[in-house]
């Protein structure tokens, strides 16, 4: 019996469980589509943080600070100091106007929060060739280091689903950072969302759309 077949009965047992921070509504996509420039998302596209939850720097509200920042070599920078390095032929990464995913999954006092970056439909900044069609999602944790916790995995998988079934995505669509390289027939760069994540496992308990 796996960790995954817990938290399926879990999910089974319970239905939905996403406690959203700021209620999504299913209405938004109404507006969405009316957005110019908004697309249908075809895939989810899962990451970790690669940081420890818990960790004030690295969790949602500081990726978030970061996205929205001046940023050279991985660091926050004024923007003076970015003028400062530009001036020097340095590569500075000017501020994106929100986090470049469009959920966050974070375990805040004690319970797992789903919280919304970029609205869905809006062009992300999470993986190259597939931030035009694509959801990203962001698991706050390491899981290079360790195995994701079955509450995380019950939320994302509940946030799965019911993207899924609101845009048609079928579960072969459901991938994770790393393998957005083998589909665009690239090396490999990124072990995101981490070599302890099994995609597989995770991707054979989700519903199987059927596309027509
Ligand atoms: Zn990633």
């Amino acid at each position: 019996m796996s960790l995954l077949d817990d938290f399926l009965r879990a999910f089974a047992e319970n239905g939905f469980l996403i406690r959203f921070k700021r209620y999504f509504s299913w209405t938004g996509y109404e507006q969405w589509k009316m957005k110019i420039g908004g697309f249908k998302p075809q895939w989810i596209v899962i990451h970790h943080s690669w940081s420890p939850d818990n960790n004030m720097l690295r969790d949602w509200d500081g990726i978030k600070k970061f996205h929205t920042s001046w940023r050279y070599q991985g660091d926050i920078v004024t923007e003076q100091k970015a003028h400062e390095l530009m001036g020097q032929g340095k590569m500075v990464l000017s501020p994106w106007n929100d986090v470049g995913y469009q959920f966050g999954i974070e375990e805040i006092n004690g319970h797992v929060e789903v919280l919304n970056g970029r609205d869905i439909g809006e062009v992300g900044a999470h993986a190259v060739g597939f931030n035009d069609k694509s959801i990203g999602i962001c698991l706050i944790g390491n899981y290079d280091k360790e195995v994701p916790s079955n509450g995380k995995l019950l939320i994302l998988a509940s946030l799965c689903r019911q993207l899924q079934r609101e845009f048609d995505i079928p579960r072969d669509h459901v991938i994770g950072h790393r393998d957005t390289f083998v589909a665009l027939g690239k090396a490999v760069e990124k072990t995101c969302p981490g070599v302890k994540f099994d995609m597989d496992l995770f991707r054979e308990r989700l519903t199987d759309i059927k596309t027509t």
